[in-house]
């Protein structure tokens, strides 16, 4: 959908305060980006009338499509749905389907319906009522000057919902587009600048309608190939060799040729082999097996952790020496080696993973640097190790740790 530009506008007072983040305009920013709508801004105002109006001035003299979320619940002083039916007109008016199902969601709850949760069906004469299979706050479709005006609840999954259910398939009809593809490469353990050095060429050989976007993680560059044409099949075979080329260039350092998550790429790797996956984690608290779990099917591969944050687990469960710990810290390469050791024992596993570090803010920093991590990974009869330093705080150095765990297991499995 070329040549569309969109605003979102998140209203609550919640949302200016912090207390709530918010979480709905980036969820939908994505989806309109994925449709190749451009986003030309992202507002947040409070629940307060002048600054509604105020911004749908704004963003609708700007865009063709805004799309407003919050202020819709049973519990809102009313402010949003009036201001919208006085700012396009009609009437309101009782909408029987969504009647019908407010009164069915209290009756599977046995919970009196009051007078609040009935208005929830009452809509504005001048939208199309978007359908909220999970809540009872309708979302609506305003037109306007041929521009599209869409107010959603708050709610984040009622509002995910009601994108997909209704907002995403009109939008394809009502703008009639180009057809966009998008493919990726996905790297690790080079930097973005690197990787521009490397494919400077085939970059600018790049034709005007592929773009080409550095999209950079812990540990990881994602490299997004984005194609606009007439013909999705067309486009796709083309776009698919500058990815070949590309992903020919950094043959080392490419993980993946599709936009998944290394856990998937895990999941892919240890299903396909026939082999198991066990983790000993001091740092990381469980985050790994966290991550590994949350594809489903994972314990076909995946036996478990062992979360052995106090070094008392770590020698009678890992079997970590008493001299290891003493003599060369609980933050070493011999440390994690035993420990990667001797959790393919304990879980029975093919490979293992562990990791030992301070993640920070520490007072004991003067045996290791604050951000110390050393991860091992270990199979029967091999182990690899490697030392990190992270610089960030305690939670985002966690975040990279676990990336960078799952990292080193890859790469290790990568080399069998
Ligand atoms: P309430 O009185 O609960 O705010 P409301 O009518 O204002 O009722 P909504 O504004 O639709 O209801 O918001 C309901 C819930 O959704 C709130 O818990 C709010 O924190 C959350 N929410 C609202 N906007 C967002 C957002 N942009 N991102 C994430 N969560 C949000
Ligand atoms: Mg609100």
């Amino acid at each position: 959908m070329s040549n569309i530009a969109a605003s979102i506008i998140t209203i609550g007072d919640e949302l200016l305060i912090g207390q709530t983040i918010d979480t709905n305009s980036a969820w939908i920013a994505k989806q309109l980006n994925a449709q190749g709508i451009d986003l030309l801004r992202r507002v947040a105002v409070g629940d307060e009338k002048a600054a509604i109006v105020n911004a749908l001035d704004q963003e609708i003299s700007r865009a063709s499509l805004v799309i407003i979320t919050g202020g819709l619940g049973p519990t809102a002083d009313d402010i949003t749905k009036p201001l919208l039916l006085e700012y396009f007109g009609g009437k309101m008016r009782t909408d029987p389907r969504v009647l019908e199902h407010v009164m069915g969601i209290f009756a599977k709850r046995n919970r009196p319906v009051l007078e609040r949760n009935v208005k929830q069906a009452d809509v504005p004469d001048s939208c199309t009522v978007l359908f909220n299979r999970m809540g009872t706050a309708p979302g609506m479709w305003f037109e306007k000057d041929g521009k599209v005006i869409i107010a959603l609840p708050g709610v984040p999954f009622e509002m995910v919902c009601i994108m997909e259910d209704e907002v995403l398939p009109r939008l394809l009809q009502r703008f009639s587009s180009d057809a966009i593809v998008h493919q990726s490469i996905i790297t690790a353990g080079e930097g973005e600048s690197f990787i521009a050095e490397k494919i400077q060429d085939l970059e600018e050989a790049l034709p005007t309608h592929i773009k080409l976007a550095y999209l950079p993680g812990p540990g990881m560059v994602k490299l997004r190939l984005t194609g606009k044409g007439a013909d999705a099949g067309v486009l796709s075979a083309e776009i698919s060799i500058h990815q070949a080329a590309i992903a020919a260039r950094l043959q080392d350092i490419v993980i993946a040729l599709e936009d998944i998550p290394m856990e998937q790429i895990l999941h892919r790797w240890f299903t396909s082999h026939d082999m198991r996956l066990g983790l000993a984690e001091s740092c990381t608290g469980g985050c790994i097996a966290h991550h590994i779990t949350q594809v489903p099917g994972s314990s076909a591969y995946f036996m478990g952790g062992i979360v052995c944050y106090n070094n008392a687990v770590k020698q009678q469960i890992l079997g970590v020496k008493q001299q290891t710990l003493e003599q060369e810290g609980v933050i070493s390469e011999a440390a994690v080696t035993e420990m990667a050791q001797g959790a393919i024992k304990a879980l029975g596993v093919d490979y293992s993973l562990a990791v030992t570090g301070l993640l920070g803010p520490a007072d004991d920093s003067e045996k290791v640097p604050n951000g110390t991590v050393w991860m091992a990974v270990a199979s029967a009869n091999e182990v690899q190790t490697k030392k990190f330093t992270f610089h960030y705080d305690r939670i985002r150095n966690k975040e990279i740790a676990v990336s960078m765990g799952m990292l080193m297991i890859l790469k290790f499995i990568r080399g069998k």
